[in-house]
């Protein structure tokens, strides 16, 4: 990394900056374990304080008590499309036109091959899908399948390649509005634009946007999103995802899982397939309640936030986190081959920080694990892509005084050669 002539930054500047932090009572809405420094909001974000609560709530009372009452009595039944409203909020969209559900690999089958279908009945020599070849692998899993299924082919850029790959062959252009590997962020509304510009449909996947960036769907005048519930929302492992259409598109197709939660009058139990109006037809079975609740609790810290200036506000902070955590590692890493994988510039910068390595960068998360700085490894591929040590910084309840620790622990693991330590260095199943 390049040295730069900032002033030296001390931990009691950084303290300084929490005790004038507008956003720092937010911290209290969660629980942070003792002595840990959690920068895997990114992975998965961290237990409102609110929920083994309400968890133990729809265990005890709504299904130990109330059971098959609480469909009606408890509003199980509208809880998808109640929590969806409130993450709507976060991204832009109107209300009813959100609905959290499943996985964000099933609501990308569903939204891509009602993008699909739409291309093929409007222009129907467009036959092409184009992504990143640095996209998350599930995005790319489940649109070489249907690719495979109806006869598409999926065609995989580098970033600079995306406005060259855009001809009138492209039926959609499906991006990762913040790369989970680099933290590059794209211009959500001009990439739209382009991508109508050759009369494609533009699918955003939000995984690294919702609850991390301010993101503006309706302004962007997208066509699709999905979007993750157990990262920056904080809705525990295995949250239910989201999904959202443009309500220009909602009632024009059905989406493939079409199941009886996503029928107009599911409970006059027809043997045949009406779909519901709007977004409603996006969910397909019976939906898992007890993740609900708990998703409902990460996505509420958000409105509580709304208070203090919501999406705005919580993006000020999170490039200051960022900005600082650069400008740190800048004075007190030198020398250790690190380089930095995340934009410099902030139009292009989610909410995490990416440093490239060489060698040892498993073994250096490793290292700061165990010294209570949790981040994450991804491995790169060889060839475009090093080996990246990736740090998230949920400003909602990240600190200026965590990134100076997080950075002091960094400089000791590099300083002592610790992480090369054999116990660093043995690889786990999850990294
Ligand atoms: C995390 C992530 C996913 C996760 O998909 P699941 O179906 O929840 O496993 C998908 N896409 C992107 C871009 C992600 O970052």
């Amino acid at each position: 990394m390049t040295t730069k002539t900032t002033a030296t930054i001390s931990l009691e500047d950084c303290r300084a900056r929490d005790a004038q932090d507008p956003l720092r009572s937010l911290r209290d809405l969660f629980h942070l374990p003792d002595g840990m420094v959690y920068l895997d909001g990114n992975s998965l974000g961290v237990m409102p304080r609110s929920a083994p609560a309400r968890v133990a709530d729809v265990v005890a009372r709504e299904w130990g008590t109330d059971l098959i009452q609480s469909w009606n009595k408890n509003g199980w039944f509208g809880l998808p499309k109640k929590v969806g409203d409130k993450i709507a909020r976060l991204i832009g969209a109107a209300p009813g036109t959100v609905v959290a559900t499943d996985s964000t690999s099933i609501n990308l089958y569903k939204v891509l091959s009602a993008a699909m279908h739409l291309a093929a009945s409007e222009r129907p020599a467009a036959r092409r899908i184009v992504s990143e070849r640095s996209n998350f692998p599930t995005d790319l899993y489940i649109a070489e399948a249907l690719c495979k299924e109806r006869g598409f082919e999926l065609v995989l850029v580098e970033p600079e390649g995306i406005n060259a790959a855009l001809t009138p062959e492209v039926a959609v252009l499906m991006l990762t509005h913040v790369n989970y590997r680099t933290g590059a962020m794209h211009d959500m509304a001009a990439v739209t634009q382009a991508a109508h510009a050759v009369g494609a449909l533009m699918l955003w996947d939000l995984a690294h946007s919702a609850g991390a960036v301010p993101v503006d769907l309706t302004g962007a005048n997208a066509d699709y999103a999905v979007g993750c519930g157990y990262k920056y929302l904080n809705g525990g492992p295995g949250a239910p995802a989201f999904v959202w259409v443009h309500p220009r598109h909602t009632d024009r197709f059905w989406q493939p899982l079409a199941g009886w939660w996503g029928h107009a009058t599911p409970f006059e139990f027809t043997p045949d397939y009406r779909p519901a109006p709007g977004i409603t037809r996006y969910q397909c079975g019976t939906q898992p309640m007890i993740s609900l609740a708990a998703l409902e609790c990460g996505v509420d810290s958000f409105l509580a936030a709304e208070a203090l200036g919501g999406m705005a506000a919580l993006r000020t902070k999170s490039l200051a986190l960022t900005d600082l955590f650069i400008q740190l590692v800048n004075q007190r890493c030198q020398g250790h081959g690190l380089g930095l994988a995340t934009p410099l510039a902030h139009a292009q910068r989610g909410s995490q920080v990416c440093l490239s390595k060489q060698e040892g960068a498993y073994a250096i998360v490793q290292a700061l694990i165990a010294r209570g700085v949790v981040g994450d490894f991804r491995a790169g591929d060889g060839v475009r892509h090093p080996d990246i040590l990736r740090f998230g910084f949920t400003p909602l309840y990240i600190g200026f005084e965590d990134v100076w620790n997080a950075v002091e622990q960094l400089h000791q693991v590099l300083v002592s050669g610790e992480w090369q330590r054999p116990e660093f260095n043995q690889k786990h199943a999850v990294t």
